[in-house]
């Protein structure tokens, strides 16, 4: 059995018996772990109380070779998700990420750059960073990192470049917007107003770190956010495959 060190975000935590838990962990540099934590729920227990929802953690573990779930040896708390104890969206939307964290990865599978773009953005929503942009932002460039970006310059059918218009066509199954060629007899076509894509292709290309986004960019207009989760929450819904639990607590972010 390896031992091994890195960094975590807790994605899950289920009581496994009288003294321990599982957990799910996303870690820095192997994915997504399932662990057991031994002696986590004894008070004065080996973790210190570290190991809370959405924490940011460095543990050690042990590496299990066959399906068995990891053994998480050591775990100390870096950050606490405070928005935990304040204000009800920013919780619905670190809860998000890591339903979507959970979701969009597999075991194993390591992806630091998403790890890092989940810290900032618990970071941002502790930090009193406006909630809708930054679960928008996190859901785009996590779905890029993760090659599943939907095209949004180019018809996904025949790759023309689509024309300035007020509506553009956007297909969910075929995986971004469709020129009116290609559009009919796709399944599942919502409409998407030009507002609407524009916002979508600014957090698409946004590069870099919070600072080199200007603060006008991360407030939405109402309808512009309305619009967005409609299109953004069924897309993520084929994606995945079903309904993410949390998009019905996101109507928050819609309207507020
Ligand atoms: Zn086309």
């Amino acid at each position: 059995m390896a031992s091994e060190k890195t960094q975590a975000i807790v994605l899950r935590v289920v009581e496994f018996s009288e003294t321990s838990c599982v957990l799910t962990l996303f870690t820095e540099h192997f994915g997504k772990v399932g662990a057991l934590a031994k002696g986590a729920r004894r008070p004065k227990g080996p973790f210190e109380g570290a190991l809370d929802l959405l924490a940011l953690v460095r543990i050690v573990f042990l590496r299990k070779s066959s399906d068995a779930l990891d053994l998480l040896t050591e775990a100390k708390l870096q950050r606490r998700f405070r928005s935990a104890q304040r204000e009800l969206p920013r919780l619905y939307a670190g809860y998000y990420v890591a339903e979507l964290l959970s979701e969009l990865t597999d075991n194993g599978d390591p992806h630091p750059e998403l790890f890092a773009l989940a810290d900032e953005t618990l970071l941002a929503l502790d930090s009193g960073r406006p909630v809708a942009p930054t679960v928008l932002r996190f859901e785009v460039l996590a779905l890029r990192l993760l090659g599943h970006l939907p095209s949004l310059d180019e018809c996904v059918g025949c790759g023309q470049s689509i024309p300035e218009q007020d509506r553009t066509a956007f297909g969910l199954v075929a995986g971004g917007v469709l020129c009116a060629r290609c559009r009919p007899g796709q399944r599942q076509v919502v409409s998407i107003t030009r507002s609407g894509l524009a916002t979508l292709r600014r957090f698409a290309t946004a590069h870099g770190d919070w600072d080199s986004l200007v603060l006008e960019d991360l407030v939405l207009e109402d309808k512009v956010r309305g619009e967005l989760r409609g299109v953004w929450n069924n897309y993520l819904a084929h994606l995945i495959g079903h309904k993410p639990r949390m998009h019905e607590y996101l109507g928050v972010l819609a309207s507020g």
